[in-house]
């Protein structure tokens, strides 16, 4: 169970949270937006032998040579995990912007000992001039920043989106699954400083439920788009 503290019992208040086997059922998500002209990736998924993103940029009509930025949001294994090809940018016109809070965490040689992806997947965007440390509030295109929301790991970002005076947010792994819009004090063992990621969850799904905002999350259920809603009491995912 990724999540210590928390009973079965209160899994099964979501339907179709767990798997035959109760197993906590996540999905690997990245999002494509198309922003100020550019084709931006945010997050590259999980490197698997089933790994689907190449496949499912194609069924979408999205030409991996177009994407001109990959954003991201920390360096987790399923995040990284299709950063290169054979050694090559999988995406070979795009800048990798990476928080530089989260490259010097991942990148310190007793952290990489036990961090495999960090060797394969980000190390080499240095030398092969592709990367880009950002920090703060980045400006990635007019319509899209960065913003710190550390926890999960040191230097782990998400990104609010703002066009045509409206707003979207992309979370990130502020939260991993929907169950966490009403135990927002559930904490996976994949958050590396429980503390702070409590916290920033707390004010980051506060502020998401306050003013309606539209979010994606990529680990919550296919598509990952909804809005965190009080229905009944308590705040929910209500998905779009
Ligand atoms: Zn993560």
């Amino acid at each position: 169970m990724p999540f210590p503290d928390t009973t079965i019992e209160q899994w099964r208040e979501f339907p179709g949270a767990l798997s035959d086997n109760d197993e906590i059922n996540f999905r690997f998500g990245s999002l494509v937006v198309r922003s100020a002209g550019k084709l931006v990736l945010v997050d590259t998924g999980m490197h698997a032998a089933d790994g689907i993103l190449l496949e499912d940029l194609r069924r979408k009509g999205v030409d991996r040579n177009e994407i001109e930025l990959v954003v991201i949001t920390h360096i987790h294994p399923d995040h990284v995990g299709w950063n290169l090809l054979d050694g090559k940018p999988t995406f070979p016109k795009a800048r990798y912007l990476v928080p530089r809070k989260d490259w010097d965490y991942w990148t310190d040689p007793v952290v990489m000992q036990n961090a495999q992806h960090v060797a394969t997947q980000v190390l080499p965007l240095a030398d092969l001039n592709v990367l880009d440390l950002i920090e703060d509030e980045y400006q990635v295109t007019d319509e899209l920043t960065t913003v710190p929301t550390p926890g999960h790991t040191p230097g782990h970002i998400s990104i609010v989106v703002s066009s045509a005076g409206e707003q979207a947010y992309i979370l990130g792994d502020v939260a991993h699954h929907i169950a966490q819009a009403h135990y927002t004090d559930w904490c996976p063992i994949f958050d590396s400083d429980a503390d702070l990621a409590r916290a920033t969850r707390h004010a980051v799904l506060d502020k998401l439920e306050s003013e309606g905002t539209l979010v994606s999350a990529g680990h919550f259920p296919d598509p990952g788009f909804g809005r965190f809603v009080r229905l009944a009491g308590r705040r929910q995912w209500q998905e779009i």
